[in-house]
């Protein structure tokens, strides 16, 4: 299997290669994983919704690398229009569950289920037309500053890419370029920051505005000015969405409905932010830590 995490460097030199044709990042890593396991199945059927929709972890057991077991039987579940909460040490796979989610991966044990349906036997496209990422990292494409927006939902009228701008604090810093959302970025562009990419990522998720949001560390490059900002956006666009939100700083996810506290592939602790508290282990140690920190 391909290792879908390349460093970013690597990334540019294949996007070079692959030109204007590509548009369309699904498409890149299907390129990418050309003899991967992850395909659509005969029968696969689109998955439909009209309202967000509740998503299940039922015992997953997951490796990237037979030999090195990631998840280990991990089960939980973001009731329909609530929120759950993932923090824990780094590499303890919490990523791993995101990209599970999106399909970039498939299980090896148990399964994953929107509304019931398992992942495998919805059709690609239509599950990712449902979800929503703000990754760790963020790619942008060798494109405008609209296009790179707009990508999150094709056919977006200008004044609703600057309304998503606006709303992810990055359209001050895109009307005061040159060429503003004409500016091209990317490799032989405008070098992002990490934290001005984090925010044209999170842009181009409320425009695409779907049912299920995934918030992987997508504040973690921002200044705390920024992140309070920032996050109160994100607050109000979860607001009656299925969010799964991987948390770096502990404050950001106070309010979820579930917290989980992943250690090694396995959820250690779970419960609210009171219970967590409560119960004065894992989560109530890492709090005590980042208000010493904060
Ligand atoms: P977290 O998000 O909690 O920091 P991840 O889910 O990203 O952790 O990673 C869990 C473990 O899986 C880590 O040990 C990481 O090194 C490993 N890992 C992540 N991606 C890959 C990959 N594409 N190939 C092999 N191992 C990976
Ligand atoms: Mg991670």
């Amino acid at each position: 299997m391909i290792q879908l995490y390349i460093p970013l460097n690597f990334l540019g030199v294949i996007y070079r290669e692959i030109k204007q044709s590509l548009t369309d990042l699904d498409k890149m890593f299907t390129l990418m994983e050309r003899d991967r396991e992850v395909a659509d199945e005969p029968d696969a059927r689109p998955l439909m919704v009209k309202a967000p929709p509740a998503v299940r972890f039922e015992n997953v057991v997951f490796a990237y690398d037979p030999s090195r077991p990631i998840l280990q039987g991990v089960s939980f579940e973001i009731p329909a229009g609530q929120t759950v909460a993932v923090v824990g040490a780094s590499g303890s796979g919490k990523s791993t569950l995101a990209r599970l989610l999106y399909r970039f991966y498939d299980v090896q044990q148990g399964r994953i289920t929107v509304n019931g349906h398992d992942v495998r036997h919805l059709t690609q496209d239509s599950l990712r037309r449902h979800i929503g990422i703000v990754p760790q990292d963020t790619v942008l494409f060798n494109d405008t500053v609209a296009y790179n927006i707009a990508y999150g939902r094709t056919g977006a009228s200008r004044e609703e890419v600057e309304q998503a701008a606006r709303s992810a604090r990055i359209h001050e810093f895109i009307a005061a370029t040159p060429k503003g959302y004409e500016t091209m970025v990317g490799e032989r562009g405008l070098k992002l920051s990490g934290g001005e990419k984090q925010r044209v990522a999170i842009a181009r998720t409320l425009l695409k505005n779907p049912p299920i949001l995934v918030f992987d560390e997508a504040t973690s490059a921002l200044d705390s000015a920024n992140e309070r900002a920032i996050q109160a956006e994100l607050a109000a666009v979860a607001q009656g969405k299925t969010v799964l939100v991987i948390a770096h700083r502990l404050s950001t996810i106070v309010q979820a409905h579930e917290i989980l506290v992943m250690d090694a592939g396995q959820i250690i602790e779970r419960g609210t932010h009171a219970q967590l508290l409560n119960a004065n282990g894992r989560y109530a140690q890492m709090w005590r830590m980042q208000q010493h920190e904060g």
